[in-house]
């Protein structure tokens, strides 16, 4: 149906593409949240990393000073001690050698040793052993000079004698009258702590003043620096021979700022503690990577949960258009069964229309026979009584001559004309109604032909009835039936005359409780014209004289009375039909 309209398209979500739409923002919002998350979490962890990484630093911090601190006050000790001040004097070394390395075994310490004045060993605990310090010369160590001037000295270097690197501590050894007769020094061996700091995993090294990395966790970093030296930086630390042999190279060391330093290339949390003696600095590194890979763990959960959320929302997107399209869908099949309704109800309006009019026609008609009627009752009875007379006229005119006028002849003619008009019209004007009885249609329809039989027997056209063995038995006036058949068949007659093939053919039937009889002749047709056009009263074709138009009327009204039908088609090449239709009496006996 045509009234379904497009509007009925599915009120769905607005169609996506092109467009910054919500499933994109709520994308990049996750992302962005994810970048947060990151940054967040990866400065949250480094902060514990940090702080973890303080209190390692804190408790090496108190190793290295415990460590240096453990032996500062032996050396003044034992510069009170009787011994070493009789051998700082000038006496035998050999009981002080041995008293010394007895000292030195019980407190784990590497050497001691007793200089005199010019910094010769003259005494030592390793006496006898093939690195020996006895003999041995450390004039040039600074520890020595400072001991000579009345301080404690202390210094870190790689032993001139042994190789080996350790912590020294020296302080002088004076007589009675408070002269420094000599220097009493011990070697401390620092290493334990980088093994300690090893074996502990973590990255750790200690480095001087200069910067010069003196213990490390790892092997590769010692004796390196932290920057490269100043020429005259490095003459002084050769001129000491503290770093004897090594060359001091620069470590691949970078400060990047803030508490991040790149050290080989790996970047590390650095912190560092300056709270030592000799402006050593202790330095703790700890890996960035933990740091960055809880701060991923964070990072990848929140996109889980994104993408968890994104798919849900899908999830649920996808069910809310499910039910939208539903809804619509039901929505249409509402709306097209209320157009099909409201085409039925248009059809049957239509339809009512039509009867309308076809009533107000059938009313117009009516009324115009009705006028007809009123004319052609005055008319016959005005006209009845001068055709009467003239009748009789012409009678006693034609009596009273010997000899046949052919004048009386053709005034006898017209009168019969009138007649015959002023019978047509009294059709209009009855009033009475005609009793219905039973007869057979094919008796009507011989009688009609029989009646017109001297019209064709003259004449070009060849008249056949075909009708069925058994009767066609109908309830009526046979009289009236015979007129409109008579009519019908005087027409076909007349239409047959002009035209090439003449035939005349009257068809008679029953079907389904349904007398018909077609009247078919090969004429030219009515062309354009309806039927309605031809049953109009007084409408013909014919010349004045020849037809007054009411044979259609007159029949119309006929069939009409018995509740039959007439139809007519006409075609130029096959001729034309009229059909008359009457309902076939049910109970013959009635
Ligand atoms: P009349 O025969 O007096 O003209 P009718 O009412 O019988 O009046 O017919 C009216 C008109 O219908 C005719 O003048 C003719 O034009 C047309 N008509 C009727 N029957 C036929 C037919 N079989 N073939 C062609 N035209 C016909």
């Amino acid at each position: 149906m045509a009234l379904i309209s497009d509007t009925t398209t599915p009120s769905l979500p607005a169609p996506r593409g092109g467009r910054f739409t919500p499933m994109l923002a709520f994308l990049v919002a996750v992302a962005l949240v994810c970048v947060a998350a990151f940054v967040l979490s990866y400065r949250y962890f480094q902060s514990e990393e940090f702080s973890k990484a303080q209190g390692r630093l804190s408790l090496y911090q108190s190793t290295v000073v415990a460590e240096l601190e453990r032996f500062s006050h032996l050396t003044f000790v034992l510069s009170q001690d009787p011994f070493v001040r009789d051998v700082a004097a000038g006496g035998s070394t050999d009981a002080l050698n041995q008293r010394l390395a007895e000292f030195a075994d019980r407190a784990g310490i590497d050497a001691i040793y007793l200089m005199d004045r010019s910094g010769q060993t003259i005494s030592a605990s390793n006496a006898g052993t093939p690195t020996t310090f006895l003999g041995q010369n450390y004039g040039f160590r600074p520890y020595f000079q400072d001991a000579l001037n009345g301080t404690q000295g202390r210094f870190y270097g790689i032993g001139a004698t042994t190789g080996l690197p350790g912590y020294f501590i020296a302080d002088a050894v004076r007589d009675d009258t408070g002269a420094v007769r000599a220097v009493i020094a011990l070697k401390i061996d620092l290493s334990k702590l980088a093994e300690a700091w090893r074996s502990s995993g973590e990255a750790v090294f200690l480095s001087n003043r200069d910067g010069v990395v003196i213990l490390a966790s790892d092997p590769a970093w010692q004796y390196r620096v932290m920057q490269a030296l100043p020429p005259d930086q490095r003459a002084s630390i050769d001129a000491a021979r503290q770093f004897r042999g090594q060359p001091l190279d620069p470590l691949d060391w970078v400060a990047s700022g803030g508490a991040l330093a790149r050290l080989d290339g790996q970047e590390w949390l650095h912190l560092q503690s300056g709270d030592l003696p000799h402006d050593w600095a202790l330095h703790f590194l700890t890996s960035t990577e933990p740091a960055r890979a809880r701060a991923w763990l964070v990072t990848a959960s929140l996109a889980l949960l994104g993408g968890a959320s994104f798919i849900a929302m899908q999830i649920m997107r996808s069910r809310r258009m499910g039910v939208a399209l539903r809804k619509s869908e039901q929505e249409e099949a509402a709306l097209r069964a209320a157009n099909d309704r409201l085409a039925v109800e248009i059809e049957e309006r239509r339809a009512a229309e039509r009867q309308l009019h076809h009533a107000q026609g059938e009313l117009e008609r009516t009324s115009r026979l009705a006028a007809l009627g009123q004319l052609a009752a005055s008319v016959t009875h005005e006209l009845g009584q001068p055709i009467a007379a003239m009748r009789n006229q012409v009678a006693a005119a034609e009596i009273g001559q010997k000899v046949e006028s052919p004048f009386a002849a053709k005034i006898g003619g017209l009168v019969d004309r009138m007649e015959g008009i002023t019978r047509q019209l009294k059709f209009f004007a009855r009033s009475e109604t005609e009793p219905f009885r039973r007869f057979d249609l094919r008796d009507a329809v011989q009688a009609a032909i029989t009646l017109l039989a001297p019209n064709v027997e003259h004449g070009p056209v060849t008249l056949r009835f075909e009708a069925p063995a058994e009767a066609v038995e109908m309830r009526g006036v046979q009289l009236r039936i015979e007129q409109v058949l008579t009519n019908l068949l005087r027409n076909a007659i007349d239409a047959a005359e002009g035209a090439d093939r003449t035939d005349v053919t009257v068809t008679l039937g029953a079907t389904e409780g349904t007398g018909w009889i077609n009247v078919h002749d090969t004429g030219p047709g009515f062309g354009d014209l309806t039927l309605e056009d031809l049953q109009e009263p007084f409408f013909t074709t014919r010349e004045s004289g020849r037809g007054m138009g009411l044979g259609l009327a007159i029949s119309a009204s006929i069939v009409k009375d018995h509740g039959g039908r007439m139809t007519a088609q006409s075609t130029q090449d096959a001729g034309t039909t009229f059909r008359l239709e009457f309902p076939l009496t049910p109970d013959l006996s009635a």
